[in-house]
């Protein structure tokens, strides 16, 4: 509805850059506040810097061109680096981390109404059934965060499932590409700036339409 609260859960990446972009420019929400909130996920796969600055310059992006629009930036710092180092090979799901955030976010701010996830047509084609055994399970998370409030739980809108990775990439406006980070496994040069594996599963689907 007009007016209710959408949280945005945004990553930096393509697909979450998708939603953001949605939020921003399509006339069905253009009467929703927005919360984007990003985790700052310090886990073994070290992709938290490069992520962060793709957050802040996209983020300024959308600020700067829509400067009308209403919306509150949030972060929040997830760090499993001293039980699950650089080498284990077990550590906590992202969209775990993130539906548990999310569902902490929404108790504490009763006016959202909806989280918007970036969940894509390559997603439900390429993850098969592992993925969605895992989106059940963030749901459960997400879910139990609300088992002692009164309210009705606020529902997951997926405002570019309609759409594949590539398709996504070709909406984002020039600047928004360049910014967008989708690399699982960074390196990181001396300078500090952050460089594509080129051999993570997202490294090959973008590398398949670049
Ligand atoms: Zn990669």
């Amino acid at each position: 509805m007009a007016n209710d609260t959408i949280l945005a859960m945004f990553s930096g990446g393509i697909d979450s850059t998708g939603v953001l972009h949605q939020l921003f420019t399509h006339p069905d929400f253009a009467d929703n506040p927005v919360i984007i909130h990003h985790v700052i996920l310090q886990n073994r796969e070290n992709r938290a810097a490069a992520e962060l600055q793709a957050v802040e310059q996209i983020v300024k992006y959308y600020a700067q061109t829509f400067p009308d629009r209403e919306y509150l930036y949030t972060d929040c710092v997830f760090n499993t680096m001293g039980f699950a180092p650089l080498n284990s090979t077990r550590f906590p799901f992202d969209m775990d981390v993130c539906a548990f955030i999310a569902g902490n976010i929404c108790v504490a701010r009763k006016d959202i109404k909806q989280v918007a996830m970036g969940r894509t047509s390559t997603d439900l084609a390429s993850g098969g059934e592992n993925f969605k055994q895992r989106m059940a399970r963030a749901q459960q998370v997400f879910q139990a965060v609300h088992s002692l409030e009164q309210e009705a739980v606020p529902e997951y809108i997926f405002p570019v499932v309609e759409m594949s990775k590539e398709e996504i990439w070709q909406m984002l406006p020039d600047p928004v590409k360049e910014s967008s980070w989708y690399c699982r496994h960074p390196r990181y040069l001396e300078s500090g700036i952050a460089v594509t594996c080129k051999q993570c599963q997202t490294c090959k689907e973008v590398a398949e339409f670049l």
